[in-house]
């Protein structure tokens, strides 16, 4: 916009004249030019009518005066008067021929050397002395042509001299318009035109005496405020300008983004065989695109945009459900939401679940519904499938930690029978005190019931020993619980405790109070536990020369985990094999079956821990695992 000003500005550049001032006094030479030369010409033309006139005049009268002479010369035949009469009438003024005729005779002719052409002639009778009778003719040619030359000379000199006149008048009138108008209607102009876009507001003057305002200072003021009004607008035009490019650029990059974002939305669709569908509630027109017919096994373009079509593929013993789930998102209960099944013209039966979104007018009542449609045939086998495989690996492995079990309360068996056997010995030494009690005469009573009390107490522990390593020993499924780990590590402990001892290994517990509880099986982790504590055990076995310690912690990481650590002091791993003690059946030891550290990672996994281990300066290792606290499971949760 700004561009075509300035090109328009450059052809209005000012000339180096002024232009303004020249059209005035063209036309006012012409004007004057042509009312001062109709005046002249029609002055110059009345004046040639009266000498005209007045030539006629003299020519008549010079005629009358010279009339008797010229009647009494051809009375008396007196030729050489007659010609003398003749000759006064031509010398002077414009009778140029006289002429005297009797009847058709010319009697006598004056003509004026070098004479023109006559302009007129006419005749008068000549008469007798008595006036009665007609003698003779006297014909007079007359000639204008010095009254013409007279006139043309005087035009000419009056139309000189008016053109003098006039040009004197048009250069004063020149000064005067220029140096008090178009001299500064020049330099407004100039003015003017440097108002381009972004060039500085100076305001312009009249280079003069001020006396008075007059017309010229107002239009100056006028321009000035128009300036600076002009400038502001600029301004406010350049920011619009500026505002609508950079809303443009990022109308351009939103456009390319979206664009981007259609073709990955396409392929994205495509990838995940997604079909589309509208439907338009009030005309009751059902549009699918390309996928949607591959999804149902129609050719693009068969489905033919009527909603009940589309029941017509449903499976009879889905529609019921399929029908609640539309019925339902058409009241608005929730968003639609349903999956059900199709038969194909192949006769092949598809899963599809289909989500949509509903569209409502102002009253709330739906009026079209644009949603997707998906096959999930295979997405619904292949979660079977991974189910059914989950379930034989949780039953396989089961088995396998029940068989680990078994292999390490065999291990544990010496263990146990001390565990146990201490409270039967219990119960038949409380058993023989209370029968000496009983034998006593009299029978001391008291003492007899603390002795069976004794019994009955021994009686629940060993009961409580057996309950514990008949659970141990079961089959079972894993169950989650909220537990304390540090009670899971003192079970084992007791449990395992005694034949620790047996081994020389010294245990050395530091459980942290006040542990987060975690969700997890109790069996599970104890057998963890217990694994690593034997392991750790095994390792320490061939230590004499330093004290066989078995340290065993736990502890809240600064994650918020639960972590145990088994620590021995024993032989230690040896780097290579570091990482493929985690296998399925890897051992060194002669009588091992190599499954404990690998059913150890599967259940501390299975519980969202680790379990690791690193080497212990200067002798020994260290098994670490961590759990998840059950409150920071349920925040994951
Ligand atoms: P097994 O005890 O039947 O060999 P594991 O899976 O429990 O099976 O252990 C695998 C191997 O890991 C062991 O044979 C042993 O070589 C090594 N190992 C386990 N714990 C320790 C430990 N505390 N110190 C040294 N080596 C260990």
């Amino acid at each position: 916009m700004f561009n075509s000003r300035l090109s328009r500005s450059r052809d209005m550049q000012p000339t180096p004249y002024s232009r303004l001032t020249t059209r005035i006094l063209f036309w006012v030479v012409a004007i004057c030019l042509f009312m001062f030369s109709a005046v002249t010409v029609l002055t110059v033309a009345l004046e040639r009518n009266s000498l005209y006139q007045k030539a006629q005049r003299d020519a008549q009268s010079n005629v009358t005066r010279n009339f008797a002479a010229i009647s009494s010369g051809l009375w008396n035949f007196d030729t050489t008067g007659l010609k003398a009469a003749l000759q006064g009438l031509t010398q002077s003024g414009s009778i140029i021929r006289a002429e005297v005729l009797n009847g058709r005779q010319q009697v006598a002719s004056v003509q004026r050397e070098h004479s023109d052409a006559p302009d007129f002639e006419w005749e008068a009778p000549l008469f007798g002395p008595d006036g009665s009778e007609k003698i003779g003719t006297l014909k007079i040619s007359e000639s204008y042509k010095d009254l013409r030359d007279l006139f043309t000379k005087n035009l000419a000199t009056e139309l000189v001299a008016e053109l003098v006149k006039i040009g004197g008048m048009a250069a004063l009138l020149f000064i005067i318009i220029y140096s008090l108008i178009t001299r500064h209607l020049q330099t407004l102009a100039h003015d003017v035109l440097e108002l381009k876009p972004g060039a500085p507001v100076g305001s312009i003057s009249l280079h003069r005496r001020k006396f008075h305002n007059d017309e010229l200072d107002t239009l100056v003021g006028s321009i000035n405020r128009f300036r600076e009004e002009r400038a502001e607008a600029e301004d406010a035009l350049q920011a619009d300008i500026a505002m609508r490019k950079l809303v443009e650029e990022a109308l351009q990059e939103s456009e390319a983004r979206l664009r981007s974002s259609e073709e990955r939305l396409k392929l994205a669709i495509d990838a995940a065989k997604l079909g589309i569908w509208d439907w338009d509630i009030e005309r009751d027109r059902l549009v699918w695109d390309d996928s949607m017919h591959r999804l149902y096994g129609i050719p693009p373009g068969g489905f033919g945009g009527a909603f009940d079509t589309w029941w017509s593929y449903v499976m009879r013993e889905d529609v019921t459900q399929a029908q609640f789930d539309l019925d339902a998102a058409l009241r608005g209960e929730r968003e639609y939401s349903s999956e059900f099944r199709v038969q194909r013209a192949d006769g092949s039966i598809r899963v599809i679940r289909g989500v949509a979104h509903m569209i409502r007018n102002s009253d709330g009542t739906p009026v079209r519904m644009v949603g997707i449609n998906r096959d999930v045939t295979d997405l619904i086998n292949a979660e079977r499938e991974r189910d059914r495989a989950t379930e034989e690996v949780q039953a396989a492995q089961a088995e396998l930690a029940q068989v680990a079990r078994l292999t390490t309360m065999g291990e544990l068996a010496a263990s146990i029978a001390h565990e146990v056997s201490q409270p039967l010995a219990a119960v038949v030494s409380y058993g023989n005190g209370a029968l000496r009690w009983l034998g006593h005469v009299p029978p001391d009573l008291g003492e007899a019931k603390a002795a069976i009390e004794g019994v009955v107490e021994a009686g629940n522990h060993a009961g409580a020993v057996l309950a514990r390593i008949r659970e141990l020993v079961k089959n079972r499924k894993p169950e989650y619980e909220a537990l304390d780990v540090n009670q899971a590590i003192e079970d084992v402990l007791g449990l395992t405790g005694g034949a620790l001892r047996a081994r020389s290994v010294l245990v050395q517990s530091s459980l942290s109070g006040g542990l987060p509880a975690v969700l997890g099986d109790r069996i599970q982790l104890q057998q963890v536990i217990m694994n690593l504590a034997i392991n750790a055990a095994d390792a320490m076995e061939s230590v004499n020369d330093r004290a066989r310690v078995l340290r065993i912690g736990s502890k809240v990481t600064a994650e918020g985990l639960v972590q145990v650590t088994i620590a021995d002091c024993g032989t230690g791993i040896e780097e290579g094999i570091r990482e493929r003690i985690f296998q399925p059946l890897f051992t060194t030891k002669s009588h091992g079956m190599g499954m404990g550290l690998s059913i150890c990672r599967s259940i501390i996994e299975a519980h969202r821990g680790k379990l690791w281990t690193s080497p212990v300066a200067p002798h020994g290792t260290e098994f670490k695992f961590t759990v998840p606290a059950c409150n920071r499971d349920s925040e994951a949760a």
